[in-house]
């Protein structure tokens, strides 16, 4: 028995069955690469479910969060602590808005963002008492709390989880006149995944978003962008919305916020929908702590002046370029933005994600078919070309 088989027996006697993952035990990352207890080097093509985006223990965000813990890595939020503010400042910059609510995890973040919709609705557009209806799309991935659970339309995101909670309108992705007829007086949101990730990558039809905005205008409704995979640079832009030029009324961050490092996550939106919070209403222990914060400014700084949204854009369009000119018979679409690529098999994509992994390539298939790359924004065009080879090969079996 190798070290590896070791841990990952270990790993599956004494831990819940809820990931399937590769055959791999990563001991050490730098950059782009990571490394197994044997030695043998891959390339990170997942990054964390693009929580990555820096690359693995980029230089200043690991000397920020050395820093701060030798200063102080919690208080609650029962204090001040140095870091919140300026992390405050700093990501209302990065977004455009005037508040920020900071959390850990995606889904906490986007629950926030749910309790901030309601209760604006309430108080903003006096929609009756617990009346308040949110609007989110089929096949939408929200995060893993019941109430995420309850909004999805999988079958296994929710067998056995009942009873859920009320007040979601599920509707077709892509679709803005379905969105115009599920709209009512009670509507408080329309929740959307700019790019849904979970899903296959589903880049919706151009013009979707810009109509979704007019509408959630016209209609007086927050339309909520959930870009915790998609924001801070992923797609070639700031945000998945830059894309339309449409700035929503509430970002949801998360993942690459954290600098790959630490679980942070915010919810960014005006003082009109983020000021129905007072004291005692919404919180965490762990929610914008000083560690986090800190890491999180420097992942902001980092995003920016090493212009990680340009380069994903720039890097992103090469890569599909030349995973077009693959054209393998077991390939039914690529699609994707930026470094946020989906390859559409025509079959199970699992062991091709097997086949990759054995040459020396980390990534995973997201809803049966479809192989997800997605490496860290710091990875250059001759990294992309090794990858190119060996994806050639591995379309292409004998
Ligand atoms: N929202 C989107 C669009 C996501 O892709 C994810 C995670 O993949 C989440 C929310 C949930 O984030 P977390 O796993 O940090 O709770």
């Amino acid at each position: 028995m190798t070290h590896s088989d070791i841990i990952i027996e270990q790993t599956d006697r004494y831990g819940a069955h809820n990931y399937h993952p590769l055959p791999v035990v990563i001991s050490r990352a730098e950059g782009v690469w990571v490394e197994d207890t044997e030695g043998r080097r891959y390339m990170d093509m997942l990054s964390a479910y693009s929580a990555m985006n820096h690359g693995h223990r980029h230089p200043k965000v690991i000397q920020a969060l050395k820093d701060q813990a030798d200063r102080v890595t919690l208080t609650s939020r029962a204090f001040y602590s140095e870091p919140l503010g300026a992390f405050y400042e700093k990501l209302a910059a990065y977004t455009g808005k005037s508040m920020i609510l900071p959390m850990n995890t995606g889904a906490e973040a986007v629950e926030t963002a749910i309790k901030a919709a309601r209760r604006w609705a309430y108080q903003m557009k006096r929609v009756p008492e617990n009346q308040a209806e949110i609007i989110v799309c089929s096949d939408n991935f929200h995060g893993r709390t019941v109430t995420m659970t309850s909004c999805s339309s999988s079958p296994e995101y929710r067998e056995g989880f009942g009873p859920y909670t009320p007040g979601f309108t599920i509707i077709p992705y892509g679709d803005a006149d379905a969105l115009e007829a599920a709209i009512t007086t009670n509507t408080a949101a329309f929740l959307v995944e700019p790019i849904q990730g979970e899903a296959g990558i589903i880049v919706p039809p151009t013009g979707y978003l810009r109509r979704a905005h007019e509408l959630c205008k016209q209609h007086h409704i927050l339309l909520m962008a959930d870009e915790i995979q998609t924001g801070l640079g992923r797609t070639g832009k700031s945000f998945a919305c830059d894309w339309e030029q449409i700035v929503p009324d509430v970002y949801i961050v998360g993942k690459a916020l954290g600098g790959g490092v630490m679980p942070i996550s915010a919810v960014a939106a005006d003082s009109e929908v983020l000021g129905v919070f007072g004291p005692g209403s919404h919180g965490s222990t762990f929610g914008g702590n000083p560690l986090a914060s800190a890491v999180a400014i420097t992942a902001l700084d980092v995003l920016e002046e090493e212009g990680l949204a340009e380069r994903a854009e720039e890097l992103g369009t090469y890569f599909i370029e030349k995973l077009d000119r693959i054209h393998s018979p077991i390939v039914r679409e690529i699609r994707g933005r930026g470094l946020f690529i989906g390859v559409e098999l025509t079959t199970s994509a699992r062991p091709y994600c097997e086949s990759l992994m054995a040459s020396g390539i980390l990534c995973k298939e997201t809803h049966e078919r479809t192989i997800r790359f997605a490496p860290p924004l710091i990875i250059t065009h001759e990294q992309i070309d090794w990858a190119l080879e060996r994806i050639h090969k591995v379309l292409h079996p004998a």
